[in-house]
């Protein structure tokens, strides 16, 4: 049988197979071989776990597989961290996993969604402004999540939970699909929620889903650079202060967003800083 591990504790996973769940453990053949992530599909019997599908996309931090979607949400109220939100974009492009960004808290003004449209113009995402208070866009939303595997993202108190507690009529426990937990010796466990047509999965105590990055290949993963990459004077341009490059000249006049091209070079200086202690 095929089904999706929803979650999983030391040994055991549980699968979620049409209707039915399954409490099973992995294969002697695989153990120490075969990873086993919540999200992935796997082939099962009689109580145990044969083989894992390939994925679609992969995040390290949370360990979870076959995200398809990632509802990157933000709120004027706890100010947004730019920075964070374009790790969390850059992770996202990587794996190739769509995102939407979600301005929730619209009852409280709309600036920031006023900025979120200006400087992510050229990301071609699509920006949806919600209230989980009042319920503001929330059926909109819910149908772009419709059907895949979707992950809230974001900092603390954004409102990930009260997002999803509207949408599906729950009543997760604030935290619930946050900060569990995350003591430095916890282990932290996905899980994936199922409504209907609706799967969500939460990350505990992860604001931003990470995936292995290289400072070399960051420009690639900035949609709005795309296009120009190749524009740049010299070949192999990291456009980090390079003569001739084609992006800071971009910025410079405002074609792309200057912010964005900021908060690039620092996440460029970060992992560099990495590589360096690694
Ligand atoms: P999470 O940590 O991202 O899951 O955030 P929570 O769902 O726990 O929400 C944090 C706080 O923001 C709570 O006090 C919520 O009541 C509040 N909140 C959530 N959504 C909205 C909203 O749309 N408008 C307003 N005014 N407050 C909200
Ligand atoms: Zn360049």
């Amino acid at each position: 049988m095929k089904g999706q591990v929803f979650r999983s504790h030391g040994s055991e996973y549980f699968i979620r197979s049409g209707d039915e769940t399954y409490r099973v453990v992995a294969r002697g053949k695989m153990k120490g071989k075969t990873e086993i992530l919540v999200g992935d599909y796997v082939e099962f019997k009689s109580g145990a776990i044969d083989s894992v599908y390939p994925r679609t996309s992969r995040f390290i931090r949370p360990s979870v597989a076959n995200v398809e979607m990632i509802a990157a949400v933000l709120s004027a109220l706890p100010r947004p961290d730019f920075l964070m939100l374009d790790k969390l974009l850059v992770s996202a492009e990587k794996e190739g996993v769509d995102v939407v960004f979600v301005v929730n808290k619209n009852d409280l003004g709309k600036e920031i969604y006023e900025k979120v449209r200006r400087e992510y113009a050229g990301t071609g995402k699509e920006i949806f402004s919600v209230s989980a208070e009042t319920g503001e866009n929330l059926d909109t939303l819910k149908d772009r999540l419709k059907g895949r595997l979707a992950a809230f993202a974001g900092q603390s108190a954004v409102g990930k939970t009260s997002l999803v507690n509207a949408m599906f009529k729950t009543s997760l426990k604030v935290g619930d699909l946050s900060s569990i937990g995350r003591g430095r010796h916890t282990t932290t466990y996905s899980n994936i929620y199922f409504f209907d047509a609706w799967k969500i999965v939460d990350t505990p105590g992860f604001a931003v889903l990470e995936s292995e990055i290289g400072a070399g290949e960051l420009a690639r993963y900035y949609p709005e650079f795309e296009a120009h990459l190749n524009e740049c004077r010299f070949r192999g341009c990291t456009h980090t202060g390079e003569k001739g490059c084609a992006i800071a000249s971009l910025a410079e006049s405002g074609e792309i967003a200057r912010e964005r091209y900021e908060r690039y070079l620092e996440i460029y200086r970060q992992l560099k800083e990495k590589k360096k202690y690694e």
